[in-house]
């Protein structure tokens, strides 16, 4: 395995004169913003960072990398829970600074700098009433975010992230620059598509885009005393729900602030975030439905959807403590939920909160073994994570995290999204990717033998 080793300074120069976009060191300025990345639990110090503009700086930065045998990480928003965008004392390559999004309108396509975050997404396609399938926050990256598979608001209707993919540009261990897609190096376009950032450096993603300008969204609240109710019927509604009707479940504080009413502010609640499509019977019907059982709270209203993909960016800035764990679920029976009511009767801080999204409609129109991401049967990705600004409060929130997801592991199907995984070890990796885990070692031998791209989930290259 690649270790950090010692710089010297004149090779340090070198590769720094061949950077467009910089090299950053820990004496220079720059240098401590630059290291951050968005878990304040994440303290790494790399010994370079590799400010990216262009693909030329990508591969300068991969060949140095890989001819001196340092620790590589890539950096797409920094958002990674594991801190998987950073290393300690290697180099990381950040494409932070690689942020354009170029829209064709008449083919409903997008190419995407890898160094995106989804906010950016947005902003370049809703003027012509597109978008693409992405994440609940507009700060993550687009980088990891799709090459994890990528859940969200438009999971249901249109599939997760990689099912819009159409393409990538990607820089290898050696710096060769190749366009993967389903004609060319099929094998790694199919990695890619869940593979996580195993395979290279992708320097730009290609997008197929979809007809999406305004959404009926929002959330829906029920006091605690009735969760159990709330999550059961929660449950049945999305085993009917058409495709069109995307809504997570969540336990959760009410943020004290508007537009939340403030007889609310603080108090636990559980409740579902909808985002439906504006205009769709079956919209009006399943909202209809939900709203039978009478919750506290009802925001949900029309919204151009840039507007519900950043609505909880104020309450989750970048700095905070965060700790994951997260599995993946086929059904949601009445002792799961038990379990999640009594668990969840001991939020830790007012920023923790327990997420349970749909990952059935559209997505599981493709096979299991269509793209790497393995649980096209699974019906729900839940993810339990608890957050505070505090750093006193990090056991704590760890702890609370853990004892949550361990009441209720015995229901999971087996692994957890990629994206939502911890430092947990080889197994979980496995598991994750079950039968299509050989498939990606032989993938990974012949596309970074060495390994170089390990700061990641890692897939180990098959003998
Ligand atoms: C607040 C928050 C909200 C989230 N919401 C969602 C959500 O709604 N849906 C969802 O699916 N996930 C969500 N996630 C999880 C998210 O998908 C992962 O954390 C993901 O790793 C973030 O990608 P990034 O580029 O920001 O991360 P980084 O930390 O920069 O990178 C993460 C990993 O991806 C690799 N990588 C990143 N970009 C590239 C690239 N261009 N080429 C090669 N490798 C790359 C890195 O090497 C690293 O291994 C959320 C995370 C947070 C913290």
């Amino acid at each position: 395995m690649a270790k950090a080793i010692e710089l010297d300074d004149r090779a340090a120069e070198e590769l720094g004169s061949r950077l467009r976009g910089g090299l950053l060191r820990p004496r220079d300025e720059g240098y401590e913003s630059a290291r951050k990345v968005y878990n304040g639990m994440i303290d790494r110090r790399p010994a370079l960072i590799a400010r990216c503009v262009d693909v030329a700086d990508v591969i300068a930065a991969v060949r140095f990398a890989g001819e001196r045998g340092l620790d590589l990480a890539v950096r797409g928003g920094g958002h990674n829970g594991a801190g998987l965008g950073t290393c300690e004392g290697g180099l990381v390559v950040d494409l932070s600074p690689m942020r354009g999004v170029v829209v064709d309108p008449a083919s409903a396509t997008a190419g995407v700098a890898g160094g995106c975050v989804l906010g950016d997404v947005d902003h370049a396609t809703h003027p012509f009433g597109l978008a693409l399938p992405m994440g609940f926050i507009s700060t993550t990256g687009v980088g990891g975010l799709t090459l994890g598979g990528g859940i969200g608001h438009l999971t249901r209707r249109f599939g997760l992230t990689v099912d819009s993919l159409l393409g990538a540009d990607v820089v290898l261990h050696d710096g060769a620059l190749v366009h993967a897609d389903e004609e060319h190096h099929p094998d790694l376009f199919w990695a890619l598509r869940g593979g996580g950032g195993n395979f290279g450096v992708v320097t730009s993603f290609h997008f197929r885009l979809h007809p999406v300008s305004t959404v009926m969204a929002g959330p829906m609240l029920w006091e605690m005393d009735r969760a159990t109710e709330a999550m059961a019927a929660y449950r049945d509604l999305m085993r009917d729900a058409p495709e069109e009707v995307n809504g997570f479940f969540a336990f959760l504080t009410v943020p004290p602030a508007p537009p939340f009413p403030e007889h609310l502010w603080l108090r636990p609640m559980c409740g579902v975030v909808w985002c439906c499509a504006d205009g769709a019977a079956a919209t009006d019907r399943m909202l209809g439905r939900a709203r039978e059982l009478a919750p506290v709270l009802d925001g949900v209203q029309r919204m151009p959807l840039p507007v519900l993909q950043s609505a909880f960016d104020p309450l989750y800035p970048p700095g905070l403590q965060w700790y994951w764990r997260a599995d993946f679920a086929n059904e949601l029976g009445d002792e799961a939920i038990r379990r999640h009511v009594e668990q969840a009767a001991d939020l830790p801080t007012p920023l923790s909160t327990m997420h349970l999204y749909p990952i059935d409609g559209a997505a599981h129109r493709v096979g299991p073994e269509d793209t790497a991401f393995r649980f096209r049967d699974a019906r729900f990705a839940e993810v339990i994570v608890g957050v505070d600004p505090d750093p006193a409060e990090a056991e704590r929130i760890r702890s609370w995290t853990v004892r949550y997801w361990e009441a209720l592991h015995p229901f999971s199907a087996g692994g957890a999204y990629v994206n939502f995984l911890m430092d947990e070890g080889e197994d979980r990796v496995r598991a994750t990717y079950g039968a299509n885990y050989p498939r990606l070692a032989a993938i990974k031998r012949r596309y970074d033998p060495g390994n170089l791209f390990h700061v990641n989930q890692n897939i180990r290259p098959a003998a």
